[in-house]
């Protein structure tokens, strides 16, 4: 099991440069008070906001993150960003295959696969996104589709490669509803056998988030869940204060 938890916070389109970079500096004139103890933290901003937001907490320990990349490393792609353009613009992380993207754009499995290889490639980890829909739970096929998932996701990683898998049903994305975080457990425990199998040479290391209306009257309850290693937070994620809670919450169960 991995040693440190990791929050990661998904402003999805949310924030102008300016109201992303008075964030940053607000976290990080923050965080020089609080105990350096607590979860690694990445945020995500939007791409026009990520090289300002990086800038802003280049002095404190958060990281940078970007929400999805394009293929390829440069070229005549009108549109796309490169992990390798995502990385030298400061980003450490990278969300891969968000519900939103897959259902949205259409990102399928296959593709899913080969951002998380290309983010790898550029020195970027990985965060990918697995979770069933609403109907998908009902039909009982939770463990079927995220097994698939992850199966697939993985299969163009080198073994030992960093990454992060995070669990977001979909049914609980903005919606205020979360599963039993006992329920979410067994299907985190569910992805590290998976990946198990795959990356034998990853699982020590490979962190599980849940991700899915997180917020702080439910955090401390998804940190007591031993294969939960963070969370992957968007609404609750967009005020500053209420992203500090959630760190709090977290550290006060786990480190
Ligand atoms: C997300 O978009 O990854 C997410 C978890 O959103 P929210 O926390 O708003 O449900």
């Amino acid at each position: 099991m991995p040693e440190r938890s990791l929050m990661a916070a998904n402003w999805k389109m949310y924030k102008t440069v300016g109201e992303s970079a008075a964030y940053a500096k607000e976290l990080a004139r923050r965080m020089e008070s609080l105990s350096q103890e607590g979860p690694e933290q990445v945020i995500c901003p939007t791409l026009p906001a990520l090289y300002t937001v990086g800038r802003a907490l280049s002095q404190s320990s958060v990281k940078v993150g970007a929400q999805s990349l394009d293929l390829g490393l440069e070229g005549a792609n009108t549109g796309a960003v490169s992990g390798y353009l995502i990385r030298e613009a400061g980003a450490s992380y990278v969300i891969v295959g968000h519900s939103e993207r897959r259902q949205l754009y259409g990102e399928d499995d296959a593709l899913v696969a080969h951002k998380a290889a290309a983010a790898a490639e550029s020195h970027l980890i990985p965060i990918i996104c697995v979770g069933e829909t609403e109907l998908q739970r009902k039909a009982e096929e939770t463990d079927q589709v995220v097994r698939r998932q992850v199966t697939r996701a993985l299969e163009n990683l080198a073994d030992s490669t960093a990454v992060v898998v995070a669990y977001e049903p979909l049914w609980a994305i903005g919606t205020g509803v979360v599963p039993d975080p006992v329920e979410a457990n067994r299907v985190a425990e569910l992805i590290r056998d998976a990946a198990e199998k795959l990356l034998p040479e990853t699982t020590n290391s490979l962190r599980i988030l849940y991700g899915g209306s997180v917020n702080r009257g439910n955090i401390r309850d998804f940190a007591r869940q031993p294969h939960l290693d963070g969370a992957l937070v968007g609404g609750a994620s967009l005020d500053v204060g209420h992203w500090l809670d959630l760190i709090q919450g977290w550290q006060e169960v786990r480190r």
